[in-house]
């Protein structure tokens, strides 16, 4: 026994520097033979992102994740019998986009509900849904989105009077484009039990008709949640639906990763079902709704990261500061210049500030929508205080990378104040191209100077995170790149107050698509620019966005979504 011990002993020691031996002399052997692709892109006219190798004409990728990235000749290289080629005949690559602010369930079930957006005018508007109500049956709910009053003449608030009209019978429910404002007829106030005695509700507002006090037909901020219980419920299956829905239309739109800003336990549940299927491939980054339940949760559990082989991580609390600079609900420190309101705030300090400072012990991020000047001011402050109260949080404070959602008006007193904080505004190009029509209206000149203003925050050492907002917004990429280096409406129209030097270049608008983004999300290391060891998200274009003259961005259309390695959409 002793010497069979002694003899295992010394064979394992022998064997210890032999095996070791082994080992480095194969990985030796492999290192002089270059590993093999599974898809090589060539002849493209690839934008990297990567400040090192800006330009190059192809990729090969393995397993999911880039290999190379060079000339077409040294691409040869990585191209074996089982490598897929796939020439891209000159076309353009960009690192595959990031939405940095969008709502998934929103964007699937504007697909699949009435979909208001673009009507011209209240007749237009009204023609839409009585289409709708002729299609239902007698009592049946019309619910649907999408509609701006701006762009009506005039420029008012539909009522419950121009509903009832052609609804007597139905309760019907419109959201405004913004999801900060809508219009119920007479039968579903009713139902909701919203009358003329009805209060406001804190952070929202049941607009009256002047003389009688009666509810107009509008609720704005909060008042809408006196409606949501009596709504029709949104089944799973809908749901389930309207997030495959949601992801295709992303994904043909050369989207290949979503930052979802505020869900719900029920939607998670439901998106991690689709993953555990192979339902939905484009990869989510995803802050939950707060206060309540999915934030409680996240909060004491922690962030889920990279689940789904790093296509879904749960890492954020989205906060809500102020409503929309649309229905008058942005927080202003001064009067509107049309409205004797300042707006208003919708949360309470003491009830966000344990949420930022609980969430700041446990690494979860904050995102908080502020539109207007004192809501920015009011969250960089309830931030401010939060960092103080937790000094040596990991990651430090000044590395938490919190966020603020569409940072829209911005006192130029605050504007350095984002980077000096390191928090990071996230920004969506087509709402300053939507709102300064009425902005100057709205918020006199003097307040635009702080306006949806890009290239002040990028000048102070701001990076943009870039999103969408849809489905407040369309929630193109094009429409978005082109808002951010045009600064002009989709005709080519700019006006007074517009102020054209806060447009971006095209290498920075890029970025807040892709790299910044990406870092908005601690994923600046996995994604955002095409360079070996990152994963193989590559978005491919019709057109040189970089260089075609800029109502040609318009035009410019995806013609390949890769995820992973794997061709997730191709146009026909
Ligand atoms: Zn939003």
């Amino acid at each position: 026994m002793r010497l069979l011990t002694l003899f295992c002993v010394l064979l394992c020691l022998w064997q210890i520097p032999v095996a070791a031996g082994q080992s480095a002399q194969k990985s030796k052997k492999v290192n002089t033979q270059k590993p093999l692709a599974d898809l090589v892109f060539v002849n493209g006219n690839i934008y990297t992102v990567n400040e090192k190798q800006p330009k190059a004409e192809a990729v090969a990728i393995k397993n999911g994740t880039i290999l190379f990235v060079g000339s077409t000749r040294q691409a040869q290289n990585f191209i074996g019998k089982e490598t897929k080629t796939i020439d891209l005949h000159g076309q353009t690559v960009v690192p595959g986009l990031t939405d940095a602010h969008c709502h998934l369930m929103g964007i699937g079930l504007r697909e699949l509900q009435l979909n208001l957006e673009g009507t011209q005018s209240l007749d237009d508007f009204l023609n839409r849904v009585k289409e709708r109500v002729a299609q239902s049956k007698k009592g049946e709910w019309v619910t649907g989105r999408g509609w701006i009053e701006t762009f009506w003449q005039p420029p008012v608030f539909p009522t419950r009077q121009d509903l009832d009209r052609i609804a007597p019978d139905n309760p019907v429910f419109l959201n405004r484009a913004d999801g900060h404002g809508a219009v119920a007829n007479s039968l579903a106030l009713k139902i909701a039990g919203i009358s003329k005695d009805t209060p406001n509700p804190t952070g929202g507002e049941i607009m009256r008709d002047k003389t009688t006090g009666e509810p107009s037909g509008m609720l704005l901020d909060n008042a809408n949640d006196l409606m949501e219980p009596h709504l029709p419920k949104i089944t799973a299956v809908l749901a389930a639906k309207a997030l495959q829905v949601g992801v295709e239309r992303s994904l043909s739109l050369g989207w290949s990763t979503l930052h979802i800003a505020g869900n719900s336990l029920e939607e998670i549940a439901l998106i991690k079902q689709l993953y555990a299927m192979g339902k939905i491939k484009i990869r989510l980054y995803n802050a939950v709704s707060g206060p309540g339940p999915a934030a409680d949760k996240l909060l004491k559990d922690g962030p889920e990261i990279d689940l789904f082989d790093g296509r879904y991580t749960i890492r954020g609390i989205k906060l809500y500061m102020d409503g929309a600079l649309g229905s008058k609900g942005a927080a202003l420190l001064e009067k509107y210049s049309d409205y004797d309101t300042a707006g208003f705030l919708i949360n309470k300090e003491e009830d966000l500030l344990p949420i930022m400072i609980a969430a700041l012990k446990k690494g979860v991020q904050i995102e908080t929508h502020a539109i207007g000047d004192r809501g920015n001011r009011t969250t960089l402050d309830w931030y401010q205080k939060a960092f103080d109260a937790v000094p040596n949080s990991t990651p430090k404070p000044a590395a938490a990378r919190w966020r603020v959602e569409h940072a829209q008006i911005i006192n130029p007193a605050d504007i350095p104040r984002f980077a000096k904080m390191g928090v990071i505004p996230s920004m969506q190009p087509s709402h300053a191209i939507g709102d300064l029509f009425f902005a100057p209206s709205r918020l006199g000149m003097k307040r635009l100077e702080g306006a949806y203003a890009w290239k002040s925050l990028i000048n102070a050492g701001s990076t943009i995170a870039g999103g969408t907002d849809a489905p407040v917004e369309r929630g193109e990429p094009m429409i978005e790149f082109y808002a951010a280096v045009a600064r002009k409406d989709q005709k080519g129209f700019s006006g007074e107050g517009w102020h054209p030097e806060q447009a971006v270049s095209r290498e920075q608008a890029l970025k807040m698509f892709t790299l910044w983004a990406a870092y908005a999300a601690f994923e600046e290391q996995k994604k955002g620019s095409l360079e070996p060891g990152k994963y193989a998200d590559l978005t491919v274009l019709s057109a040189d966005i970089m260089k075609i003259p800029e109502a040609e961005i318009l035009k410019t259309r995806c013609t390949m979504t890769v995820v992973g390695g794997e061709v997730v959409y191709q146009s026909k």
